[in-house]
């Protein structure tokens, strides 16, 4: 529904007045439901191009995606009972942000749940350009949403060299939802193993691609101390269907 129309059953105030036994009774129009559920989608910022992403329409390659498709359908139907995100581990193009955006399309459809987007680059990279003298936002106005939503999707965690800033920043974040037992669901391509003495050491290797070492030990247990893993494999079907697009 686009905001210039207006209901004709309520002329756009949200009630209609019932006749009960003599008086009458104001009730919630039924467009009422459904602008609060397009305000919920429109403030989500979900990107454009996720923005068709449903449970519906992911594709099953193999045993990992339906796994991940049958966690992320109970996860939705589980909702707001559950006490864990989820953390979507896998390489790139196997449909974990997909799955994640997906979740909660389904959850602010579904469950009128306040749910919020943001891919782990852009948000350091807001919080950055806040301490710019001339910025017109603040830190706080960038966190708001990020601590306020019910739940949130943290995109492409550990895609930026880990700094201490960053690595305090996120920290921050993550632990101020998980004391407020606010859920996040986490998309990373960055590997990871059970042994975490052995990725401690690698830190320091070079070309080390692990999760520890693209955001620390101590963000890494929290995270799996507050969601369930979500392990995906398989092709770059995003790259695939992207080349089998191109016609010559
Ligand atoms: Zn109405």
């Amino acid at each position: 529904m686009s905001e210039q129309t207006v209901c004709g059953k309520c002329q756009g105030t949200g009630w209609l007045l019932e006749d009960a036994g003599g008086s009458q009774v104001a009730k919630r129009c039924v467009c009422f439901g459904q602008r609060w559920k397009q305000s919920l989608m429109e403030q989500a910022n979900i990107p454009r191009r996720y923005q068709t992403c449903r449970l519906d329409n992911f594709e099953v390659h193999n045993d990992s995606h339906r796994d991940a498709l049958k966690i992320c359908r109970k996860f939705v139907s589980n909702f707001p009972v559950q006490d864990v995100g989820l953390a979507f581990i896998g390489p790139c193009g196997v449909g974990k942000t997909h799955l994640a955006v997906a979740v909660i399309q389904e959850l602010m459809r579904t469950k009128d749940a306040v749910c919020y987007f943001y891919d782990f680059r852009d948000l350091i990279r807001e919080i950055q350009s806040t301490f710019t003298p001339d910025s017109t936002l603040s830190e706080s106005d960038i966190l708001a949403p990020v601590f306020q939503s019910e739940i949130l999707v943290l995109d492409e965690l550990g895609a930026k060299r880990t700094t201490a800033w960053v690595e305090e920043t996120i920290f921050y974040i993550i632990n101020h939802r998980y004391n407020h037992k606010k859920l996040t669901l986490f998309t990373t391509n960055y590997l990871d193993t059970e042994d975490e003495e052995d990725k401690r050491d690698s830190f320091y290797k070079k070309g080390d691609e692990s999760l520890i070492s693209r955001i620390g030990v101590r963000l890494r247990s929290r995270i799996y101390e507050m969601c369930k893993v979500v392990q995906m494999d398989g092709d770059d079907y995003r790259k695939m269907a992207k080349q089998a697009s191109y016609r010559f």
